[in-house]
């Protein structure tokens, strides 16, 4: 899944060529892809993009005009890409603009489920879609990450995720950060002291700073994630043998030593069924 590292990195790349010729074609999408259909798609031709913006997980592709605002959500498996005019592209990709110069932006979707997600909006529209999202993760710092810890007695692993609570978090940066911060992803957020919190609002900077970084070089997933996905394998921090654990439909992966005192995390779907 595209986090905030992964979504801001496109953003950059993408956001000098989407402006540089206005639109000649939009479409076309997938029926599932496309979520609005007032204003049309054609709407946007003969329109130029203003640059390509990030809220969350979310791109989004403002016109020069003001008035029309293209919202791009990749979800887990979605992919945009920027074809050079003449590039090869896929035969049949879920969303398509073409540009004046023959360049394109097109999105495509790995599997059979389309989940990824193209809203053509008024910027009321946008910011209304918006209005439910927490803070940006990436610099949100301990005085407002401490506002949100105690509003909410909730597990760490599952507060960070909800984008309400932080934007732009999912289940594997929450995995590093939480692994950097010495966290238990099982901590109730109330429960954290001074301390705990500073180290968390660092940790968040720290690792969504790292990844950024990775992935605007292009690096690919295991060359960026130290904990995320990496069962038994050395915590990047004491060495030992990096646990897993399943909650809430999400696979969790942790440092015994680092983040829960050598304790090892009961699945808690199942110790509740034993119980
Ligand atoms: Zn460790």
């Amino acid at each position: 899944m595209p986090e905030l590292p992964e979504v801001e990195a496109w953003r950059r790349a993408l956001d000098e060529p989407v402006r540089a010729f206005p639109i000649e074609r939009a479409g076309p999408a997938h029926i599932a892809t496309l979520k609005t259909f007032d204003p049309p798609l054609s709407t946007l031709e003969g329109r130029r993009l203003a640059g390509a913006e990030r809220r969350a997980k979310r791109l989004l592709f403002a016109t020069e005009d003001g008035e029309l605002v293209l919202l791009v959500h990749l979800m887990t498996a979605g992919r945009l890409r920027y074809l050079r005019p003449g590039a090869k592209g896929p035969k049949s990709p879920a969303f398509r603009l073409r540009f004046t110069d023959g360049a394109e932006l097109v999105l495509t979707e790995a599997g059979s489920k389309k989940r990824a997600g193209v809203w053509l909006l008024t910027p009321e529209q946008a910011e209304a879609e918006a209005a439910h999202l927490g803070p940006e993760a990436l610099g949100v710092g301990p005085k407002q990450l401490g506002e949100i810890l105690r509003s909410d007695s909730r597990r760490l692993h599952s507060l960070l995720r909800d984008q309400r609570a932080v934007a732009g978090i999912g289940r594997a940066w929450t995995n590093e950060i939480l692994r950097t911060a010495r966290l238990s992803p099982f901590a109730l957020s109330t429960e954290l002291d001074d301390a705990g919190v500073e180290r968390l609002a660092a940790a968040i900077d720290e690792e969504l700073a790292r990844g950024l970084e990775l992935r605007v070089r292009g690096a690919k997933d295991p060359a960026v994630y130290r904990v995320h996905n990496r069962l038994d394998e050395p915590c990047p921090a004491c060495a030992t043998p990096i646990a897993r654990v399943d909650y809430e439909e999400h696979t969790i992966f942790y440092c015994p030593k680092c983040q829960t005192g050598g304790r090892v995390l009961k699945d808690r779907r199942l110790s509740r069924l034993l119980r």
